[in-house]
């Protein structure tokens, strides 16, 4: 058994994925096509395939999202792709929001039927999984959120106050997300800083710099 510190390599490769995926801008402006048809290509290896979840609503309108497609915004799978995608990423984030607020989430609602079916399945290496199916926006969520939440007390918060993302650290004194981040903080903690609420006051009281000369009174 791997202890709390040392996940398997494959799930951890899984999970930086997974941490990657809730991280990653999937507006227009900021993913071009190639690279969306990417994210939801790994979707299947990194989230369905080592727990044996299967598609099997032949009527999920979401299948229309994983037709081949060309990396051009005018396919229309392209579009319905993204729609996908920044719909599971957000349901993500928001249950783990809800579950760092008010300590509970529920990934399917209350309403009975809404959830996964699933069942224990023997994988090829002998590893017993529980195996969901169903829709592919369920099976995604159904997944993810096992991967995230059976690794929960590893991940952190980005303690850049402008960025907040999840992360697993490397190393235990890791609090920033990426490098970026860290130059970042340490930027906005040493850069001069103004105090407009002062630079206001001086102004309409007329004692402060860089007023120009003061007219004259009569
Ligand atoms: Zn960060």
């Amino acid at each position: 058994m791997p202890t709390k510190s040392e996940l398997p390599l494959a799930d951890k490769a899984r999970l930086i994925w997974l941490l990657d995926f809730l991280r990653a801008d999937l507006s227009q402006k900021a993913m071009p096509p190639g690279a969306l048809l990417d994210w939801r290509n790994q979707v299947f290896a990194n989230l369905h395939e080592s727990s044996l979840a299967t598609v099997t609503a032949p009527d999920d309108p979401d299948l229309a999202a994983l037709k081949p497609a060309y990396a051009d915004e005018r396919d229309p799978t392209v579009a319905l792709a993204r729609d996908l995608l920044t719909r599971v990423q957000f349901e993500l984030l928001e249950g783990v929001k809800s579950l760092e607020q008010s300590g509970s989430w529920q990934p399917f609602g209350i309403t009975p039927g809404s959830g996964p079916l699933w069942s224990w399945e023997r994988r090829s290496d002998g590893q017993i999984v529980k195996a969901y199916c169903g829709k592919w926006s369920t099976i995604t969520l159904a997944t993810a959120s096992d991967l995230l939440l059976a690794n929960w007390s590893q991940l952190r918060r980005c303690a850049y106050s402008k960025c907040r993302a999840l992360f697993l650290p490397k190393e235990n004194r890791e609090i920033y997300h990426d490098r970026k981040c860290s130059a970042n903080k340490r930027w906005s903690d040493f850069s001069p800083k103004r105090d407009h609420q002062r630079e206001k006051e001086r102004r309409i009281l007329k004692t402060g710099p860089g007023r120009g000369r003061r007219r004259k009174q009569r």
